[in-house]
């Protein structure tokens, strides 16, 4: 006979260890522990040594040393607020699998299927986790982090062998999802590989189904990234790769395993901790009942006392359950506590790392991976993981070789600031070119280098403000990606992004009127900005760089020259670098001021004079044309020398 799980909880004989409860009682509700000092800006990582206590979750989470001034106190504190509201899925259900061949064996089986990755989380093999995002996404995304994580554990109910699995993603479901769905999907399922096709393909149907909104629609930003809004000044073709440092793809496999060692069971077997002895030879499956032996002690989380058995992990010195567990976990994520040192008692060759889909939800699981390998590799070569703005791949940005603050995407090929993550802005430091790019942008379109007289002042009908020229043709929302035009506010797309007003989720809408549904629209007079001894030189170096036709119109005549002169194909990245630095650096001059910058300001006018001549006979080089490209490599490499002096 049968008995449903649904039955045994209505029944009040059933010890409560093994009753499967509604998801609400017990799932983590990691919105709780999201407190009002976190704030809602994306989260920031603050390196510091690590905290040798952990913190008390009640004592709130700032941190604030003697040595420390009163006011850093807050920025010791990871915010992971925007980590722990991502979608994701964190669900249970529990399998009868008495008529399944050994839990050993149908490991073995899925191991040597080599399509997904599964490990033993402890000695006594009874939980395991499986990593099949391959699977969902077949080999699309090679570098990614883990998006299903299935953890399963040997439970007992009713004396029957039972699984309890657990669904961990960072894909939300895009439909009804419920303990009691996922257990009537995996109702027939007969072995664990045929559990991990129906999770697998159920996962990737979400995945499918589900639309990404933009981020300009986010609520805590108030503007697209950089990237977003301008593409095309970030793409290899109109930046100097002479300027860049390479930074290879940093994949999650690559971070997992730096963590992975770390929290290896590297321990003699002499010198663990001794394992506390309940007496009860079977307390992993089988619970002791109260009332025929009272004596006999039950196994408890030290925390919280609660004594559901499959909820409780063995630590070195006590016991404890999986939600206390997670709490702690991002007790100390927070508070930077990294790498997490959690005593889970551990098997030859297991890793503490492992066992943690089982506790927390994928997305704080990347998340960590993510700033505890920065760490560590830190504290390897002084480097640093950042996100390529693109294709959004983990990348390793080594600083001590990255002379002009630069990177480009091993996997993808574009060019970025990882500090600030604008365009290449070499010298100019990232508030020095925020401030600059500022004003040109108010200025000028690139392209229309006329001065603009007139600015519009938009409010949006999102609320948004902007200020664009009254003469640009297209221009975008940064509140909710209406694309218009802002000479005749005629709306350009149709389509646009809003927030549900009941559960705050972005909805794609479309605009129904044919102009920009503007709550304010004034017209300001453009303030002047830029010195135009200055403007006129930026202009031109930034017009020639971002023209696709003079670029191309160049680079075929350089082709045509290859077979005269010896190494002139560098000057098709000649061309960029100079374009490049006499740009930024004029730039640099103007908003430095410093005396030495000054200095460099008729050099840098040389340096544009003298690339304005090979571009003009570049079509027709007259005699002498290698002495004069070698000249300007010289000249340009001498201020690429001062510059990074008056830099240093
Ligand atoms: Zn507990
Ligand atoms: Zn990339
Ligand atoms: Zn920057
Ligand atoms: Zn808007």
């Amino acid at each position: 006979m049968s008995t449903s799980i649904d039955d045994m909880h209505q029944s009040v004989h059933i010890d409560d260890a093994y009753i499967y409860k509604p998801s609400r009682d017990f799932r983590f509700c990691l919105g709780d522990y999201i407190t009002p000092e976190s704030c809602t800006i994306k989260p920031v990582f603050v390196r510091r040594s690590s905290i040798e206590s952990v913190q008390p979750s009640e004592a709130g989470v700032i941190t604030s040393d003697e040595t420390e001034d009163e006011s850093s106190g807050p920025l010791n504190v990871v915010d992971i607020s925007q980590v722990l509201r991502a979608p994701h899925t964190f669900e249970w259900t529990l399998l009868d699998i008495s008529t399944w061949d050994t839990l050993e064996d149908e490991v073995d089986e899925l191991k040597a299927d080599n399509k997904v990755y599964v490990q033993w989380l402890d000695a006594e093999r009874t939980r395991l986790s499986i990593d099949a995002s391959r699977l969902v996404l077949g080999e699309k995304q090679p570098h990614g982090a883990s998006i299903l994580m299935i953890v399963v554990e040997r439970a007992i109910l009713s004396k029957k062998e039972h699984l309890k699995v657990l669904l961990n993603s960072d894909i939300a479901p895009s439909g009804p999802f419920s303990y009691q769905i996922l257990r009537g999907l995996l109702k027939h399922a007969a072995n664990l590989q045929e559990v991990v096709a129906i999770l697998s393909k159920l996962v990737a149907e979400w995945k499918e189904g589900g639309v990404a909104a933009p981020e300009c629609i986010d609520v805590h930003r108030s503007q697209k990234s950089r990237f977003e809004l301008k593409r095309d000044f970030f793409q290899p073709a109109f930046n100097s790769s002479m300027l860049a440092t390479s930074a290879p793809v940093m994949s999650a496999e690559k971070m997992a395993s730096i963590l992975r060692d770390e929290a290896m069971s590297n321990e003699e077997p002499e010198e663990r901790f001794e394992r506390i002895d309940f007496e009860t030879d079977d307390f992993d499956f089988e619970d002791a009942d109260d009332e025929k032996d009272p004596v006999i002690e039950k196994l408890k989380c030290a925390t919280c006392d609660c004594t559901k058995n499959s909820e409780l992990f063995e630590l070195d010195d006590s016991w404890q359950c999986r939600d206390c567990l997670c709490k702690h976990i991002v007790d100390q994520i927070r508070a930077k506590c990294i790498p997490l040192e959690i005593p889970f008692v551990l098997g030859d060759g297991q890793s503490a790392y492992d066992i943690l889909p089982a506790i927390i939800p994928l997305p704080l699981l990347n998340f960590y991976t993510k700033i505890a390998a920065t760490e560590s590799l830190a504290n390897v070569d002084g480097g640093d993981i950042g996100e390529c703005p693109s294709c959004k791949q983990l990348v390793h940005i080594d600083h001590n070789t990255n002379e002009f603050n630069t990177s480009s995407c091993y996997s993808c090929g574009i060019h970025w600031c990882p500090k600030c993550e604008r365009e290449p802005h070499f010298p100019m430091t990232c508030s020095a070119f925020a401030t600059w790019i500022g004003k040109w942008e108010k200025e000028y379109e690139l392209h229309v280098l006329e001065k603009t007289e007139y600015l519009k002042r938009i409010q949006c009908a999102c609320g948004y403000t902007m200020e664009v020229r009254d003469q640009a043709s297209r221009a975008e929302c940064g509140g909710c990606g209406r694309v218009f035009c802002p000479q005749n506010l005629a709306m350009l797309e149709v389509a646009y992004w809003s927030r549900d007003e009941m559960t705050g989720a972005a909805v794609r809408k479309l605009e129904t009127s044919a102009v920009l549904p503007a709550r304010c629209v004034e017209s300001i007079v453009a303030s002047k900005q830029i010195k135009k001894e200055f403007s006129d030189v930026c202009g031109e170096a930034r017009q020639l760089r971002f023209s696709t036709s003079k670029k191309t119109e160049f680079e075929k005549a350089v082709r045509k020259l290859k077979s005269t002169y010896a190494g002139v194909e560098k000057l098709r990245d000649i061309r960029k670098t100079v374009l490049t630095i006499v740009e930024n650096g004029l730039a640099y001059v103007y908003i430095e001021k410093k005396q030495e910058a000054l200095a460099l300001k008729p050099q840098l006018s040389k340096l544009m004079k003298q690339w304005l001549a090979i571009e003009a006979e570049i079509q027709h080089p007259r005699c002498d044309f290698p002495t004069r490209y070698e000249a300007i490599e010289k000249n340009l490499s001498k201020v690429l020398e001062q510059l990074k002096q008056i830099n240093a």
